[in-house]
């Protein structure tokens, strides 16, 4: 399957080959053709898989004809976090090139005044988080009678972060007869019941998920302390029969921290994470693939949509913030039959995001032992999943954010949109590609923001946005 197979533009095609991208992934193969017949979707798949270009790439060969009206966005695209809303408008950017689009971002810490000075020019596409389009909608200041399309991005975040109640407010307020896609990793019932209400005779596509590998992953924990972590790693590494490897981190400086600490000791091992281009990661990953090189440090962000899989041997080097990145890691071992061996370092710092992944997945992970597979006593894993409650499950079938959902909600609508915690992992890598946002540089985040707890991510290009406003 080729992009080209797809019905988009000519200027489209040309701007998806300078990006780099080959192939449609299976999600954008199966969504595009009937997003551009303007029929309404549910698209399901799993995080990384590419649902961001499954959207946007149509939209631009739809928004391309048509013109913006003052106040008046033409479409609508909804974000969790102002991080995923300011990626969603790098594709736009990187897509859009060759054609023309106008775009806004209403996300929080962006100084809404010059975010209403582009509106009021009047913008094809609007990007925003549902706190802070709610509350330039309350004050009036804009009109959303002019969306034809919306589109749900990642709603079962969305649920998470207490938005649904917002967006279906949004949704009543934009024409009845709109295109409305929707976008999700899972489809817990209540993004359902959003979906039954909302959207017209939507096309459901899922791609299916990967069979569930967890069974043949020997998964154990290895206690040691902040300052012997390196030296537990590397006695594992040579301790350990290990053909390939990855190595997870939370952040992209303990990633190229570890890469060079593993280069000095001889080891061969190389990195992905966040501040590298495109072509660099590929290049360390072909050096991966080819063997080469037989360690890959990688962050989570950067690991994601990259096709690493069947590798003996999967590190937590630090215990994943979110328990959904854990069975995403682990499941990047134990492929097609092989087993694998999924081995995570603890400190006492890592011990609560332990006690999540365990609750999430109900088992309790062996301490420095064997395998693993006993059920966890604190297990609260929600009933209507029952029949895997053994067995961990794919990450896009977690049910356990649900029960977050009440505890994250916040009551002030602007406090929503810098909500910080589900993002977290993302902000440390949301520095992916500064490339185009030179001109907004001297505005962007002050130097002060320390690398992993303060956004100063991507701003795009066309906005000319000061952060903190
Ligand atoms: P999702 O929203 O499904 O979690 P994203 O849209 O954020 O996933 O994409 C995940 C990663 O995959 C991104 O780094 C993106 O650049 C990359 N990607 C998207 N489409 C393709 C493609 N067709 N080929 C290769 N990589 C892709
Ligand atoms: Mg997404």
């Amino acid at each position: 399957m080729n992009f080209a197979d797809l019905g988009l533009s000519d200027e489209l095609l040309r701007a998806v080959d300078d990006s780099g991208y080959t192939e449609p992934t299976p999600i954008q193969a199966e969504t595009i053709p009937p997003i551009l017949m303007m029929k309404d979707i549910v698209g399901i798949a799993q995080t990384g898989t590419g649902k961001t270009a499954s959207f946007v790439l149509p939209m631009i060969d739809i928004l391309s004809h048509g013109r913006s009206r003052a106040l008046m966005p033409r479409s609508l695209i909804l974000e969790p976090t102002r991080e995923l809303a300011a990626q969603v408008a790098e594709n736009f950017e990187k897509y859009g090139k060759y054609q023309k689009l106008s775009m806004a971002l209403l996300i929080g810490g962006v100084s809404m005044g010059d975010q209403m000075k582009a509106l009021e020019k009047g913008v094809d596409v609007l990007i925003a988080t549902p706190g802070r389009l709610m509350d330039l909608f309350d004050r009036g200041k804009i009109l959303l009678s002019g969306c034809d399309i919306l589109v749900i991005d990642e709603a079962d975040r969305m649920l998470d972060m207490g938005f649904i109640p917002d967006i279906e407010t949004i949704c009543q307020k934009l024409p009845a007869n709109r295109q409305t896609l929707l976008f999700s990793a899972t489809m817990p019932p209540p993004i359902k019941k959003l979906s039954d209400k909302f959207l017209s005779n939507p096309k459901q596509i899922e791609v299916a998920r990967p069979a569930t590998a967890a069974t043949n992953i020997a998964q154990r924990l290895v206690e040691t302390s902040a300052r012997s972590k390196k030296t537990a790693l590397k006695k594992l590494l040579r301790s350990e029969d290990i053909s390939t490897a990855i190595i997870f981190s939370n952040r992209k400086t303990t990633v190229r921290d570890l890469q060079k600490s593993l280069q000095q000791d001889g080891f061969k091992a190389g990195q992905i994470h966040g501040d590298m281009s495109q072509p660099e990661r590929m290049r360390e990953l072909d050096l991966f693939k080819s063997g080469e090189i037989n360690i890959l440090v990688a962050s989570d962000v950067a690991a994601r949509g990259l096709d690493i899989k069947g590798v003996s041997h999967v590190f937590n080097y630090d215990a994943p913030w979110h328990p959904d990145d854990y069975i995403h890691r682990i499941g990047r071992t134990g492929r097609a039959g092989a087993t694998g061996t999924a081995i995570t370092l603890v400190t006492p710092a890592d011990e609560e995001a332990i006690e999540n992944i365990e609750k999430l997945t109900g088992q309790t992970i062996d301490r420095g032992g064997k395998s693993s597979g006993k059920p966890a006593p604190k297990a609260d894993t929600p009933k209507e999943d029952d029949s895997k409650a053994d067995a961990p499950k794919a990450q896009d079938e977690m049910p356990a954010k649900k029960s977050k959902s009440k505890s994250k909600r916040r009551s002030n609508t602007d406090s929503r949109d810098t909500q910080p915690a589900p993002a977290k992992p993302e902000k440390a890598e949301s520095k992916a590609t500064p490339q185009k946002t030179q001109s907004a540089e001297p505005k962007t985040a002050p130097a002060t923001e320390s690398d992993d707890d303060d956004w100063n991510g991507p701003l795009p290009g066309f906005l000319n946005v000061k952060l903190g406003g």
